[in-house]
């Protein structure tokens, strides 16, 4: 069985290692080398994503291993990281002034723990691949540049989200981003404001023009930034425009991205003296999987075999599952007992971390 006071041990260790996206050296050479102790073979892909393989005992030779994946990265504030339990002696909370980085300290302790405890108890039944992945936050860059050469495992468990591990995520969205640079034309706006296109002015247009926010029970978009202009005094010559699209259907994405280049090319016209630059990429993919599919059923077994009731759930965000899906790896993500990510109220519930350990150990020994 795990142990809760290692495993509170593991989490507020890895806590106080800083690990903003970008630099995770420290933790990287720390998981590595827990890892090793373990029996694992610690591989880097160039990008510095972590793979560990650790061979099963179970008559499972000639099986794909299982993988179990964390991120080594968190979001800022996310230095100097204070952690400390509240005195009801479960909830781990940060001192205010920073995150906690139970996102995702907590998935990578309940990996650890997880392959711990099932050494202890006999050994693992089945291989298994740890990856450990790189910048997630932000663009999933650490597992879109993963080298899928040194990976086998074909299904598996994402210990990366929000409550309890019986929360199994089943259907993520995909996003496309949405950039545009416009040019207009700068003139002093005192003496020849007609002379001038205000590219702000034109941002403005096409904002009015997009469908924003919560455009269905399955689509959501958003300009998130907008930047422009010089001076007072200056018809401003350049504007900026980051946003997105997301869907977890792909049509409805690709409808709303033509509706999307459909509301810039009507600005366009309306504004023929600017130059609008539009870019709009995809980020990752959506995927959906079905309640009879093995993969999520594997998963389910050992969150019931572990005494919780499973619950199926969608999500509006991505995460690393998203790109491994593209890889035809089905890993889905669980929750690992932290709650308001990205915040300074970020907290982590260690009997849920237990819990999701306990969760992590069946998985990889199936009884
Ligand atoms: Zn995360």
């Amino acid at each position: 069985m795990p142990d809760r006071e290692r495993l509170v041990r593991t989490v507020t260790e890895l806590i106080r290692i800083d690990s903003p996206t970008g630099e995770e050296d420290a933790i990287d050479a720390h998981l590595s080398a827990r890892l090793s102790d373990l029996g694992a073979a610690v591989q880097h892909d160039a990008y510095g994503n972590l793979v560990a393989t650790l061979p099963g005992n179970n008559g499972s030779a000639g099986e794909p291993p299982v993988m179990l994946s964390a991120h080594m990265d968190t979001v800022e504030p996310g230095r100097g990281i204070q952690p400390s339990l509240d005195a009801n002696g479960d909830t781990l909370r940060s001192d205010g002034t920073t995150i906690l980085g139970g996102d995702c300290k907590a998935g990578l302790a309940i990996v650890l723990e997880g392959i711990t405890a099932a050494m202890e108890d006999g050994g693992l039944g089945r291989s298994v691949q740890v990856v450990f992945s790189r910048a997630e936050e932000g663009g999933l860059n650490g597992a879109r540049n993963l080298d899928f050469s040194l990976i086998n495992a074909t299904n598996g468990m994402v210990f990366d989200g929000e409550g309890p591990v019986s929360r199994i995520c089943v259907g993520a969205p995909a996003q496309n981003v949405v950039q545009c640079r416009i040019t207009g034309v700068a003139a002093h706006a005192g003496l020849e404001p007609e002379n001038g296109v205000s590219a702000l002015l034109v941002a403005a247009n096409i904002l009015t023009r997009l469908p924003l926010g919560r455009i269905d029970h399955e689509t959501t978009s958003n300009i998130g930034v907008l930047e422009g202009g010089l001076k007072r005094n200056i018809i401003p010559e350049q504007a900026f425009m980051d946003g997105e699209l997301r869907s977890r259907d792909q049509a409805k994405l690709e409808n709303y991205t033509s509706e999307f280049r459909r509301a810039f090319d009507q600005a366009a016209a309306m504004y023929p003296r600017a130059q609008i630059d539009l870019d709009i990429r995809n980020q990752y993919q959506a995927y959906r999987v079905l309640e009879t599919d093995p993969a999520l059923m594997d998963i389910a077994r050992a969150v019931t075999a572990a005494g919780l009731a499973p619950a199926l759930e969608t999500t509006g965000g991505g995460s690393d599952a998203n790109v491994f899906f593209e890889h035809g790896i089905v890993a889905l993500p669980v929750g690992i007992g932290v709650r308001d990510f990205h915040t300074t109220r970020e907290t982590a519930s260690i009997n849920e971390m237990y819990d999701a350990a306990v969760v992590c150990q069946k998985f990889i020994r199936p009884a």
